[in-house]
């Protein structure tokens, strides 16, 4: 969700719409243009086509606000909300701490749509009273029909549908197993992408509905972000209350970005046995981690000119960390993967004070599956860059 372009801010909360979103209202405004020919001129036709997909777009919006608002509330932090694709997402920073507040979340985008159906039905009642055949008439009754569709269709109950959160919140009530509710509502969410997917292979293939391939994108997106949920609940139950301090490696050494290839082959780096070294400007800011791989591709004679910087990787914003952030919060925003990625661990200056590596985060997952603290008390992580005097 990167290239998303700003919409301003409700609440305090930050709206952005990644470029896909251009596809769903086109989309729309093909269906509705369709629905509607034959009602007025073709002119009053597409702009009110338009307006409506716009209109369906605001309500996906209201149905995310709510999320968010309500979240906000219950003392959950927001970071944005962000429309694509296949609708909305409220990037919500943290979980909720409890079962009711779970619960309240979830529900509240569903009852936003089914609140705005029942709005745009009256309207649409009213606006028959005037003119029965008219564009206005069809376009409020075809907004009614899709915001009940996209209520109930949230309240199937399989994560991360809002139905899958209402079924989280109403086990985890139950049990007070929170692993438990978040694991069965993402196996449920898988069993529904299946179904989904399967659904929409047949209408596509035995009834030859070109709709099918629609169910079928929403199947296949379902049961992915289902898996993902299921890998994280494990990992959240794992890392538990483990802080990025408790894991991270201390003074990592850190490579110049200036320094040629040639220099850090020739450094204490090259023999520390680590395989993944974060990259610093010269006033010591974590701005790109590299990999020996990385390295590999810059032909021999080219070392001596080409620079750490050119060959490394630049840090994505979601892989620099504070020491005292919740493990899980990393670990769920970026992919580690193994030796070839890192997270930064940033001091209050914005400079390099440790890193975590997938390995760590194995690590602390295996000691936790095990009984064991985070880190055990004889760390072997990078040795200093400074106590060892590496220069170039
Ligand atoms: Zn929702």
């Amino acid at each position: 969700m990167r290239q998303t372009f700003p919409l301003g801010r409700i609440a305090g909360i930050r709206l952005g719409a990644h470029w896909s979103m251009l596809v769903t209202v086109g989309l729309f405004t093909w269906v509705l243009a369709s629905y509607l020919t034959g009602t007025a001129s073709t002119v009053v036709v597409w702009t009110t086509a338009v307006s409506g997909a716009v209109a369906l777009c605001a309500a996906l919006l209201a149905h995310e606000l709510a999320h968010s608002i309500v979240a906000q509330h219950n003392g959950v932090q927001v970071e944005a909300v962000v429309l694509w694709l296949l609708g909305g997402v409220s990037e919500l920073s943290e979980e909720a701490r409890d079962a009711r507040a779970d619960l309240r979340i979830a529900l509240a985008g569903p009852l936003t749509s089914l609140g705005i159906a029942a709005v745009a039905f009256l309207a649409g009642a009213a606006a028959a009273a005037v003119d029965q055949d008219g564009p206005i008439t069809a376009v409020l009754v075809w907004l009614a029909v899709m915001n009940t569709v996209l209520g109930l269709f949230n309240l199937l109950p399989g994560a991360p549908l809002d139905g899958g959160r209402v079924l989280r919140a109403v086990i985890w009530r139950r049990t007070g197993d929170r692993l438990r509710a978040a694991t069965a509502a993402a196996r449920s969410g898988q069993f529904l992408g299946t179904l989904l997917l399967m659904i929409g292979i047949a209408e596509l293939i035995l009834l030859g509905h070109v709709g099918g391939l629609w169910l079928m994108l929403l199947g296949w997106f379902l049961q992915s972000a289902a898996h993902a949920e299921l890998t994280l609940a494990g990992l959240r139950h794992r890392l538990g209350h483990s802080m990025v301090r408790d894991v991270m490696t201390a003074r990592p050494m850190a490579i110049p970005a200036a320094w040629p290839i040639a220099a850090l082959l020739r450094s204490d780096a090259a023999d520390s046995g680590h395989r993944v070294f974060p990259v610093v400007d010269d006033t010591g800011h974590p701005v790109a981690v590299v990999a020996w791989s990385d390295l590999a591709a810059v032909a021999a004679p080219a070392r001596t000119t080409t620079t750490v910087g050119s060959a490394a990787r630049a840090l994505p914003a979601g892989a620099l960390a504070r020491e005292d952030e919740p493990l899980i919060d990393v670990a769920s925003r970026v992919v580690l993967r193994p030796n070839l990625d890192a997270v930064a661990v940033v001091g209050e200056d914005g400079r390099l004070i440790g890193l975590i590596t997938s390995t760590d985060l194995v690590l602390a997952c295996d000691r936790s599956a095990l009984g064991l603290p985070p880190r055990g008390r004889h760390r072997t992580g990078h040795p200093s860059a400074t106590s060892e005097g590496t220069t170039p």
